[in-house]
C-alpha cells in the first residue's frame, strides 16, 4: 500500500515543477516598468490640473486633508487612469490588528435611476472615505457590536496602485485608515502616521539648535529585508499543518541539516531564480524597488530585499511584498512560508528593518558627517536612539510579540528577547570617552576623552567595521540603526511605531534640555557636550558588541538592569504597564483605550494561534499519524507472531520493534488525550476569564502537550515504514 505522499515523491522525481516555462524566459527592463501600476506622483503631475496637483503634493508630504473639490478632481482622474488599464473595481485597502491586509471591493458603476443604464462612477467621497461593517475585524472591545461600523480613509501619503486577477481585470486599491466610528484606530496604519508625525516634530526641534532652517519635515527611511521558505506546493498540499499553521507541527530532524552552511548565499536553482524574477518584475510594477536576492542560511530559504522608501510606503510595500510572494509562488508550483519558525531545528525567518532619519533636504541624520558640527548633531541622534532602547526597551520588545516569533527569538539564530545596541568598538570608545570625561586613548588609539564636541570632529568611522555583529536585535550599521527582531510574517507598523515614539519621546527632552539652556545663555557646543555625556552615561548599559547568543548574555543582561521577557505574553501583560500607556499617549500616538484594545487583540492573537495549532496536533495525530503506526504496528504483530510460531532462535527482535513501536503509539494518544482535555477546559473557560489569564494558560499548558505529542510522532516516524507513512518528510520539502 502506497501513500499519497509517494505518488506526490513519483511525480516530483519525474517533473520538476510545474510552472509556466515562458514566465522564466521572459526578460524585463526594471526602469521601464517600475511603477507602471502605480498612480504616482508623476501621474499626477501628467494628468492633474496644476493648482490640484500643487495642493495634493502638498496634502501627501505634510499628511493634511484634501479638500471636496480637489478630491472629486483627483477621483476622477484616478478613475480614467485605472479604466484605461482595464480596471472595472477600486477597493479601500487597510491594514487590520489580524497580521494581513484587508479590502473591500466596489464597481465603478452605479444605476441612472432616469436611463436605467450603468454608469462609471467614482466620486471624490468614494476615494476619500468608505465605510465598512467589518463587524468581524478584531477591535479588542473598540467597538460594541450595535456601533459595528467602521470607516475607512485615503492615505493620500502612499498612492493608489493596479492589482489583476487571474482574468486579467484589475481593481483599483486605496490605500486606507481604518477608523472606528468614534475615530478610534483599528489599524496599524493610523499610529505609525501618528507617530511619524511625532518624531518628525520633535527631530525639527533639534535642527533648529543646530542651525538649520530649511527643512520642513523630518522623514524616517526603511528598507526592510524579507526572510522566506518555498517549498514544493504538491507536499504542501499534504501538509494540513504547513497550510492551516503555516508551519510544521510533526517531522523528525533530517538526515542532512544546515550544518555545512552551503545554502547561505549559494547558486541559486533555476526553477527558484524563475519565481525570483517574476516576483521582482511583479513589485517593480506596483512601484516597489526589490533589489537584492540571495539564499539564506537554512535549506529552502532565501532573502528579498527592497531599497529603502519613507516608512509609510514602506510599511504598505513589505505588506504587498508578503502577497506577492504567496500569490507568485503559487503559479511556479511553490508555497511561500513567510512564518518564523516553519521547521523544527532548522534555521527561522525574520525580517531586519533599516531604520534611519532623513531630514526634507536629503541628510540623513545618523549619518556621522564631515564638520564638527555635523558631528554634535550626529551625537545627539545617536544619543536619543540608544536611550529610547534603554528607556523604552519595553516599548520595541513588544512591537515583536506574537506566538510563532517566540519559536525564533532567543534560539540560537535570532537575536534574544533583550534589547540592546550594537554600535561597534570605535563608536563605543567615543561615547565612553564621552561619558567619562576623561582624558586619554581607547584600544583602537582613537583619543576618545580629550574629544570636545563641536570642537574636534569625529574620526571617520569605518562602515564595514560596524556591520559584522548578526546576533544583535538592534544595530548601528554606519548610517542607519537595523532592527532585527521583528519576525517574517509580522507587519513592521508596530516595529517602527515603537522606534519612532521612543526616539520622539526622548528627542523631545533633549530638545527642552538643550533650548532651555541657550535661552538661558549658555553655549550651545557646551550644553551639547554636557547632555551628551550625561546621556551617554545613563545609556551605556544598553551598548553590548558581544556575542547575543551565549548563555552567558542573560545574565550580564540582568546585571544591567534590561529587561529579557522571554515569551509573548509576559510582554503582552506588560502592554498595560504605566511607562508604556504614557510613552504612546504622551505623543498622541495611540490613546490609552486604544492601547488596551490592542492589548487584549494581541492576547486574542496569541490563543487563536495556539488553539489552532493544537486542533491540528490533534486532528493529524488521531487522522493520519496514528492510523499509519496501527498499520505498521499490525505488521510488526504479524513479524513477532510468526517468529514465535516458527521458533526463530536468537534475541526476539520482532518483538523488540513491536514493543518500542506500541510504547510511542500509546504515548501519542494518552498525551493527544490529555490535549483535547485542556483544549477543551480552557475553550469553557471563554466567558469567565480574563484574556490574558487564557493566553497563560496557552503558553502553559497546550504548547507542552503539543511537544510531548510531536515527541512520540516524531520517534514513529523514524520507524514506521517510509511506504506507510502519509506526511511529506523534512527531508522531502527541504532539499
Ligand atoms: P545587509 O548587510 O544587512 O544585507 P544592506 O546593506 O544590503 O544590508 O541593506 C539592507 C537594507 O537596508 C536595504 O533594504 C537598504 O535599502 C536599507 N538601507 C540602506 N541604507 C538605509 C538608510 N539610510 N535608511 C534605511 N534603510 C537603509
Ligand atoms: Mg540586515
Amino acid at each position: 500500500m502506497s501513500t499519497p505522499r509517494n505518488a506526490v515523491r513519483a511525480a516530483v522525481a519525474i517533473a520538476p515543477a510545474p510552472y509556466p516555462e515562458e514566465t522564466v524566459e521572459q526578460a524585463y527592463s526594471p526602469t521601464e516598468i517600475f511603477a507602471r501600476d502605480v498612480f504616482s506622483l508623476r501621474v499626477m503631475r501628467e494628468r492633474l490640473p496644476k493648482e490640484v496637483f500643487r495642493r495634493l503634493e502638498e496634502t501627501c508630504v505634510n499628511g493634511q486633508g484634501l479638500d471636496d473639490g480637489d478630491a472629486g478632481i483627483v477621483a476622477g482622474s484616478m478613475k480614467d487612469w485605472a479604466i484605461e488599464r482595464g480596471a472595472t473595481h477600486f477597493a479601500h485597502w487597510f491594514h487590520p490588528m489580524t497580521g494581513v491586509t484587508a479590502e473591500k471591493h466596489d464597481a465603478f458603476v452605479s444605476l441612472d435611476p432616469v436611463s436605467g443604464r450603468l454608469i462609471n462612477e467614482f466620486s471624490g467621497k468614494m476615494l476619500i472615505k468608505g465605510e465598512s461593517d467589518a463587524s468581524s475585524l478584531p477591535s479588542g472591545g473598540l467597538r460594541s457590536t450595535f456601533e459595528a461600523r467602521g470607516y475607512t480613509a485615503w492615505d493620500p501619503s502612499s498612492p493608489v496602485f493596479l492589482l489583476e486577477n487571474s482574468r486579467g481585470a484589475r481593481t483599483l486599491y486605496v490605500p486606507t485608515v481604518f477608523l472606528s466610528y468614534t475615530g478610534e484606530s483599528l489599524d496599524r496604519k493610523t499610529p505609525l502616521l501618528r507617530s511619524l508625525n511625532a518624531i518628525s516634530a520633535q527631530a525639527l526641534r533639534v535642527l533648529r539648535l543646530f542651525g538649520n532652517t530649511r527643512a520642513t519635515r523630518v522623514n524616517v527611511m526603511v528598507g526592510a529585508e524579507q526572510e522566506y521558505f518555498l517549498v514544493d506546493r504538491r507536499y504542501y498540499a499534504l501538509r494540513d499543518d504547513l497550510k492551516l499553521a503555516g508551519r510544521t507541527l510533526f517531522g523528525a530532524r533530517p538526515g542532512k541539516g544546515q550544518e555545512l552552511e552551503d545554502h547561505y548565499f549559494g547558486t541559486i536553482g533555476r526553477r527558484v531564480l524563475g519565481f525570483m524574477a517574476e516576483v521582482e518584475e511583479r513589485l517593480l510594477a506596483l512601484g516597489i524597488p526589490a533589489r537584492t536576492r540571495h539564499n539564506e542560511s537554512a535549506p529552502a530559504q532565501f532573502e528579498l530585499a527592497p531599497m529603502f522608501e519613507t516608512a509609510n510606503l514602506a510599511t504598505d510595500h513589505n505588506m504587498l511584498t508578503m502577497e506577492t510572494l504567496r500569490g507568485t509562488a503559487e503559479k511556479h508550483g511553490f508555497a511561500c512560508l513567510l512564518h518564523e519558525k516553519p521547521f523544527a531545528g532548522v534555521n527561522g525567518s525574520g525580517k531586519h528593518n533599516n531604520w534611519s532619519l532623513c531630514d526634507s533636504e536629503g541628510n540623513n541624520l545618523l549619518d556621522p558627517g564631515d564638520t564638527p558640527l555635523d558631528n554634535a548633531q550626529f551625537l545627539v541622534f545617536l544619543a536619543a536612539v540608544l536611550m529610547a532602547a534603554r528607556k523604552h526597551a519595553l516599548a520595541l520588545r513588544l512591537a515583536t510579540v506574537g506566538a510563532g516569533n517566540d519559536h525564533r527569538l532567543g534560539s540560537s539564530e535570532a537575536p534574544p528577547a533583550i534589547i540592546s545596541v550594537f554600535l561597534g568598538e570605535q563608536l563605543t570608545e567615543i561615547i565612553a570617552g564621552i561619558a567619562e570625561g576623561k582624558p586619554g586613548r581607547g584600544k583602537s588609539g582613537l583619543d576618545t576623552g580629550a574629544m570636545r564636541v563641536g570642537v574636534s570632529s569625529l574620526p571617520p568611522l569605518p562602515r564595514d567595521a560596524t556591520d559584522r555583529n548578526r546576533t544583535s536585535p538592534f544595530a548601528f550599521t554606519g548610517n542607519k540603526f537595523e532592527f532585527r527582531a521583528v519576525g517574517a510574517s509580522q507587519s513592521i507598523a508596530p516595529a517602527n511605531i515603537a522606534l519612532n515614539t521612543a526616539v520622539a519621546a526622548v528627542l523631545d527632552d533633549l530638545a527642552t534640555e538643550l533650548e532651555e539652556a541657550v535661552r538661558g545663555g549658555e553655549d550651545l557646543s557646551k550644553a551639547v557636550h554636557a547632555l551628551l555625556a550625561r546621556s551617554f552615561m545613563e545609556s551605556l548599559p544598553v551598548v553590548f558588541n558581544g556575542n547575543n547568543y551565549a548563555p552567558e548574555w542573560h545574565e550580564d543582561a540582568a546585571r544591567r538592569g534590561l529587561t529579557d521577557l522571554r515569551d509573548s505574553v509576559s510582554v503582552i501583560y506588560r502592554y498595560s504597564d504605566r511607562e508604556v500607556l504614557d510613552l504612546f499617549s504622551r505623543h498622541g500616538v495611540l490613546t490609552e483605550r486604544e492601547q488596551l484594545a490592542r492589548q487584549e487583540i494581541l492576547f486574542d492573537n496569541y490563543i487563536v494561534d495556539v488553539h489552532i495549532e493544537t486542533k491540528l496536533v490533534s486532528s493529524i495525530g488521531r487522522s493520519v499519524i496514528l492510523p499509519a503506526s496501527l498499520r505498521w504496528l499490525k505488521k510488526l504483530g504479524g513479524a513477532a507472531r510468526l517468529a514465535r510460531e516458527l521458533g526463530a532462535p536468537g534475541p526476539a527482535v520482532e518483538e523488540d520493534l513491536y514493543r518500542r513501536a506500541r510504547g510511542h503509539i500509546v504515548g501519542l494518544l494518552e498525551s493527544l488525550d490529555r490535549l483535547d482535555a485542556r483544549h477543551k477546559a480552557l475553550d469553557a473557560l471563554k466567558e469567565k476569564e480574563g484574556s490574558g489569564k487564557r493566553a497563560e494558560a496557552s503558553r502553559d499548558e497546550l504548547i507542552p502537550l503539543m511537544v510531548e505529542c510531536r515527541k512520540h510522532a516524531d520517534a514513529l516516524e523514524t520507524m514506521v515504514d517510509d511506504d506507510i507513512w502519509p506526511l511529506p518528510k523534512y527531508n522531502e520539502l527541504l532539499w
